[in-house]
């Protein structure tokens, strides 16, 4: 796993990363909320600068499962426009 918090650099961390593992599952933390996306969504394209929400990214789906039964039994959304 592969945390983006709200540190200085993870904006631009977080763009190398879409670019070396397009293909990976990322998991977008707004408040107690959760979405899931593949880090190739647009809905990553910064347009312009809005605040960064922290993501955890992972190369598995099991291992992204798991972490989630980790967080007090949360659940997460699926964006219906890249469907994981
Ligand atoms: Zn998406």
């Amino acid at each position: 796993m592969v945390i983006f918090d709200q540190s200085q650099n993870s904006s631009d961390r977080f763009l190398q990363w879409r670019i070396s593992h397009p293909d990976s599952f990322v998991l977008n933390i707004r408040g107690n909320s959760l979405m899931l996306h593949r880090a190739s969504c647009g809905h990553f394209d910064f347009k312009e600068k809005v605040t960064f929400a922290p993501k955890r990214a992972f190369l598995n789906k099991d291992d992204l499962d798991d972490w989630v039964r980790q967080q007090n039994n949360k659940t997460y959304k699926v964006c219906s426009d890249c469907k994981p």
